[in-house]
Formats: structure tokens, C-alpha cells, sequence
């Protein structure tokens, strides 16, 4: 059965100038007018490969967003694929990270996170309509491109997509070992807000209410909620607070960085920081939750099969996890089953150096493919 593999690597030329035509096309999240040149090439692309409905959801900040699906009709429970096609580097990266193969590695912005998983993907789907062994179930793709900015945009349309799907297949990058990603951590982010009260420094100090003194408590306190050795983490990442020099200061804002591997922890952190009492007598301390991800909580059922499958086609399957999030957190969370980190191993995501090692997108595309067809 390994001559999957034997077909993909026969591939590897085509492959390598789908990711060259999307690297090329830049697609920082916040550029919607670049992110949208991308999305009409994949949309052209996806409609050679035959889908059989493609939907085009206008959005006005981010790039659109499409939702093709293949076999609509089928009696089985759907598969969804997840992707994006939104990068984190600015749009003129390329100027100073050109693309180039070098050493069996390809180079360039946004080639690991996550374009060439998508490759691998839309290479697997390909292969499987010329075989005439699409798995006899709806398939839906979700290409979104807000996932970098935690996906305000399309998280309502990737839950209600999910809802009815057996399987969620997350082509995000494989960890740096090549490992697929059965779990990631959940992540809230959290505005601290103290509300004092000035007053002049010099002439009356003393009715003033120091948010800044409140904030150092407040702080320590929220310091203490750290557990890292089961995973949980807290972080004041940012604070602005305080008017002038001699103004004893009446606001301080704080950002709260939060992460957890399990759900009951995350639900356990929120509650101790809607929790906080001020310390300071008039104070007042509001602490509200701007975004959140849920853990996807690792599932050795899951991993198991995926091993199993992978063995049967001649590749042997590791496990790890993540610190960050992805889409794949949304679905975990809904009880679907989901597989991530089934794109390309590479390094440096986000940063110059972000690579691709070549070999392993035919590699990954015979993964999906076989997932697509035994699970
Ligand atoms: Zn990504």
C-alpha cells in the first residue's frame, strides 16, 4: 500500500510550485486586499479539483473566506478539513526572505504556517478524486484567514461547520520533530482594569486612590496562580496606567495572558480571576475575558488509529503537543475528533527563517490520504 507514498513522491515538482504560488502570494492577516488575491487563486485551484459546492463568504477586515465541499449528498458523517492561508509576516517579507529550496528545505513566509499543509492537503484531495476513492461522505475545506489574530471571524462558521462532522484534519505544521499534535494548550487573553481615584501628588495625596499600588497587588496575586508544572501558566504581558508626574494615578489597564492544557483548569482560572477583590479600600478591580480558545485535551484513541493507519501505509507516526493554539482547539473542545499538526515539518514558524522540509510534504499528503481513506 506504500505505493501511495511512491505516487506522492512522484508529485513532489507539482507540489513544490503549488507552494511556490502561494508563498508568492503574500497574505499577512491584516492586509485583506493581498490575503483576498490569494483566496481567488485557491478558489480557481479548488474548483479544478472538482468540489462539488464552493462557498465565498465576504469579510470586511479579514480576507474571505471559502467553504467547499465535495460529495454533499453522501450518507456518511462528514470530514472537515481546516486550514489557513493567513501569515504573520508583513506584507514586503519576501523582499528579505525570497523564496528558495536550499539543502532539501524550502524557504519563505508562511511556507510552514501553514501553506505547505495545505498543499498536502489539496494534493491528497487530488488523488483521491482521480482514484475514485473519495471517502463516500460529505468532505468540506474550510479555508479561513484570520486564524493568526485567534479567529474572531470565522470561529461561529468553523463551529457550525464541525457540528455533524466525524473528523476534523488539521494540516497546521508538524511539530519541529515531525510529530502530529494530539494536544495544545487552551488560551484566554484578559483586560485587568483598576479604577482609583486622583488627586494632586503634593497638595492631597491623601485622598487619592493609587490604581498603580493596587495594581502591584493585584498583580502578585495573579502571579500566584502559575502552576507550571501541570501546564498552567498566567502572565501580565502588558500595563499602562497613570496620567502625569504628579497626578497619584486613577486607571491602570493591565493585558492577562493565560494558558492551560485541560479544560477544568482554564474554567478554574477564570473563576479566580473574576474573582479578584481589590485590596485597597475604594478601589475597584474588573477583570473580563477578551478571547478564548478552549485546550484541546489529547485523546490516545485518537492517536492510536492515526499510528495505525500511518503504519499500514509505511510511515511511522509520532505524538507531541503545542503551547499555541489552533483551530483545531474549537473542535477538540466540541467533542470531534481532531488531528493536527498533519502538515509540513519544518522550522522557524513566524519567524525569517520559516522552512519547509521538501521530502515531507509528499509524506504528509500520503498521511492525509490514507487517514481520508481508512478511518
Ligand atoms: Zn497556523
Amino acid at each position: 500500500m506504500s505505493n501511495l507514498l511512491d505516487y506522492f513522491r512522484s508529485r513532489r515538482s507539482q507540489m513544490l510550485d503549488l507552494l511556490t504560488e502561494m508563498v508568492a502570494r503574500e497574505s499577512f492577516t491584516r492586509d485583506k486586499g493581498k490575503v483576498d488575491q490569494l483566496v481567488d487563486f485557491l478558489e480557481a485551484k479548488i474548483r479544478t479539483l472538482g468540489a462539488q459546492s464552493i462557498r465565498r463568504i465576504p469579510q470586511s477586515d479579514v480576507g474571505d473566506i471559502l467553504h467547499a465541499t465535495w460529495n454533499p449528498n453522501a450518507p456518511g458523517k462528514p470530514y472537515l478539513f481546516l486550514v489557513h492561508i493567513d501569515t504573520v509576516h508583513p506584507i514586503g517579507a519576501l523582499s528579505s526572505m525570497p523564496i528558495r529550496c536550499e539543502d532539501g528545505r524550502f524557504y519563505g513566509p508562511g511556507a510552514l504556517d501553514m501553506k505547505g499543509g495545505v498543499v498536502s492537503a489539496l494534493e491528497a484531495i487530488q488523488a483521491l478524486r482521480e482514484r475514485g476513492q473519495m471517502p463516500n461522505r460529505p468532505l468540506h475545506l474550510l479555508v479561513t484567514t484570520d486564524e493568526e489574530i485567534g479567529s474572531p471571524r470565522s470561529e461561529a462558521l468553523i463551529k457550525a461547520t464541525a457540528a455533524d462532522c466525524a473528523l476534523a484534519l488539521v494540516p497546521e505544521p508538524a511539530t519541529k520533530e515531525g510529530a502530529i499534535k494530539t494536544w495544545r494548550k487552551g488560551g484566554g487573553k484578559y483586560e485587568l482594569v483598576i479604577e482609583g481615584r486622583a488627586s494632586h501628588a503634593g497638595i492631597a495625596p491623601q485622598e487619592g486612590i493609587n490604581a498603580i499600588i493596587e495594581f502591584a497587588q493585584q498583580a502578585l496575586e495573579i502571579n500566584r496562580l502559575n502552576d507550571l508544572k501541570y501546564g498552567t501558566s498566567v502572565s501580565v504581558t502588558m500595563v499602562e496606567g497613570g496620567s502625569a508626574g504628579n497626578v497619584i494615578p486613577a486607571r491602570v489597564t493591565a493585558q492577562i495572558d493565560t494558558r492551560a492544557l485541560t479544560i477544568e483548569a482554564m474554567d478554574g482560572l477564570h473563576a479566580a480571576l473574576g474573582n479578584l477583590y481589590p485590596k485597597m479600600p475604594g478601589a475597584i478591580v474588573t477583570c473580563q475575558r477578551k478571547h478564548h480558545r478552549p485546550p484541546m485535551e489529547r485523546r490516545p484513541d485518537l492517536f492510536e488509529k492515526a499510528a495505525a493507519i500511518g503504519e499500514r501505509y509505511g510511515l511511522t507516526i509520532y505524538e507531541d503537543g503545542a503551547g499555541g493554539g489552533s483551530d483545531g482547539n474549537f473542535t477538540a473542545a466540541m467533542g470531534i475528533p481532531t488531528l493536527d499538526g498533519l502538515g509540513a515539518h519544518g522550522d522557524g514558524a513566524h519567524t525569517a527563517h520559516e522552512h519547509v522540509i521538501i521530502d515531507s510534504l509528499p509524506r504528509q499528503a500520503t498521511l492525509i490520504a490514507a487517514i481520508l481513506l481508512e478511518w
